[in-house]
């Protein structure tokens, strides 16, 4: 791999603490990174190299998936860490920023590759952007990479003039869009998993499966994260992102041999496929919802109005739900059904496709059979189950449905962030959303964002610790189906 420098804006931040650094770690104790790393942590507060060394560590102690064991090692990495403090719209601040980048590359004999990390809030995407190509910091004689991490815009016009803004100094094949769901171990083996199988790949479209169900629950609720989710809801939060990205990766129709070209060839094949909503229609694909006051796990829970931060008539949505159809070839007439909500009776993101049941009539007894189901799970565990019909023979030869499960080990998985970091610095981005893609799913949101906002569909209330309004069972019982497991 090139020696790079990984230049971290929002390095005293959230995410950089529990995640990024903790990647990095990571990939340095798997021997990922290159021989050559320079790190440079860039935030507000000022520190030494030394003081922001012992902040890394401390992080690494407390969120890393391996701890620091070994000393030596841990010392290693920390002396690839230098910070300097920046405010990110201070101009000037950026032409010392590129002096001292370019001292390390001198003293570590790094060629002049350069990844950005924009761990930092969207509104500063554009102007670290133009900074980093006014300051110089961008000419380099190797290459350059962004990374961001979503939100990208807040509707299709927001999004694209980000886009624009961010187009004047980045190519998009140097623009690394992060979407985290993409980095899951299960999520990434979708498209193996069909590809590889002939068993799965020929019963892959409307001849053999009946419709599929992509579920992210959740039992938090919004947490401390009241005065962004009132702007965003789980429409912006969760579908026009990892919702929509989770369906394109189940729905992809790819051949064995999975390149990073045909991949994003077939997911925008298939969000060009996507029936449009208009405005109206909005309100008989999709549901919206919000969490009332219940019970998470025996604990009575506050409803979503009474949270700290968040207006006491809002109409933000806690939960979506939403019935799809890809007109193609191979999906045509097969529902998809997505939903997504916080203070849930479970914690799970999970898909599941129910095969269509062709032979009810020859057997006869038919009422006893159950659907096949393959489930991926995707979190909190990570397993693949296949419920299938069996006849038992201690039960009078009487059907029953049999479960074959097959469970990765969660222990030793790589994290979502240590898969897609090592992706971007090999400069493989079959795992991040390129920008058709981006725009493509707001183009199919917005008709559905305008809806909401013009309260052109009811808000119905859900009890916390519940699957969600019963309006989101109606979408599916009204093709004569029902959510798995059966709730
Ligand atoms: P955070 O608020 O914890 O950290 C933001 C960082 O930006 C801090 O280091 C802060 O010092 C720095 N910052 C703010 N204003 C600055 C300025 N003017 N100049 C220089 N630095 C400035 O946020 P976070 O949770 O780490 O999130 C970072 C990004 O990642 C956001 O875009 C967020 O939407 C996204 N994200 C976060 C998570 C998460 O789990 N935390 C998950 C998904 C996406």
């Amino acid at each position: 791999m090139d020696p790079i420098t990984f230049v971290l804006f929002g390095s005293t931040g959230d995410l950089a603490k529990r995640k990024i650094f903790p990647a990095l770690y990571n990939l340095f104790l798997e021997q990922k990174l290159p021989q050559s790393f320079s790190v440079i942590g860039l935030g507000r507060k000022t520190f030494t190299d030394a003081e922001f060394q012992h902040y890394v560590e401390q992080s690494l102690r407390t969120f890393s998936r391996r701890k620091p064991e070994a000393q030596e090692r841990l010392e290693e990495f920390l002396d690839c860490i230098r910070y300097y403090a920046l405010d990110v719209t201070n101009k000037e601040g950026y032409v010392g920023l590129l002096k001292l980048i370019q001292e390390r590359e001198e003293q570590l004999n790094i060629p002049e590759n350069r990844m950005f990390y924009l761990s930092v809030a969207p509104e500063f995407f554009d102007v670290i952007a133009s900074r980093i190509k006014e300051s110089g910091l961008g000419d380099t004689k190797g290459w350059k990479r962004l990374i961001i991490e979503k939100p990208f815009g807040h509707d299709l016009q927001s999004a694209r003039e980000l886009n624009h803004k961010l187009s004047q100094s980045f190519e998009e094949d140097e623009i690394f869009r992060i979407d985290h769901y993409l980095g899951k171990p299960m999520v990434q083996n979708l498209e193996t998993l069909v590809a590889a199988n002939p068993l799965l790949k020929a019963l892959w479209s409307n001849q053999y499966i009946a419709n599929i169900q992509i579920t992210a629950s959740e039992t938090v609720g919004v947490e401390e994260r009241a005065g962004y989710y009132e702007t965003a809801g789980a429409i912006r939060d969760m579908f026009q992102n990892h919702m929509l990205q989770l369906l394109m990766m189940t729905a992809m129709h790819l051949p064995a041999r999975i390149t990073e070209k045909n991949v994003r060839q077939q997911k925008i094949h298939l969000l060009k496929s996507l029936r449009r909503l208009s405005k109206k229609d909005a309100a008989n694909h999709v549901v919206r919802g919000q969490y009332g006051a219940g019970d998470i796990q025996g604990q009575a829970v506050a409803a979503y109005r009474e949270e700290p931060g968040v207006d006491a008539f809002s109409m933000t949505d806690t939960f979506v739900a939403a019935r799809l159809w890809i007109d193609d070839f191979f999906w045509n007439e097969v529902p998809i059904y997505i939903r997504t909500g916080k203070r849930m009776k479970e914690k799970s993101t999970r898909i599941t496709v129910e095969f269509k049941d062709r032979f009810k009539e020859p057997y006869g007894n038919a009422n006893q059979a159950v659907p096949n189901l393959l489930t991926i799970q995707i979190n909190p565990d990570e397993k693949i189950t296949l419920q299938l019909n069996s006849k038992n023979l201690l039960h009078n030869g009487q059907m029953e449905p049999v479960m074959m499960d097959f469970s990765m080990d969660a222990s030793q998985m790589p994290e979502a962030y240590e898969l897609l970091i090592f992706d971007a610095l090999r400069g493989d981005a079959t795992f991040f959303a390129h920008w058709e893609e981006v725009e493509l799913a707001w183009e199919w949101v917005q008709p559905v964002l305008e809806a909401f906002a013009e309260n052109q569909l009811p808000l119905h209330l859900y009890p916390s610790g519940s699957y969600g309004p019963a309006a989101a069972h109606r979408l599916l019982e009204e093709q004569g189906f029902r959510w798995w497991p059966d709730e």
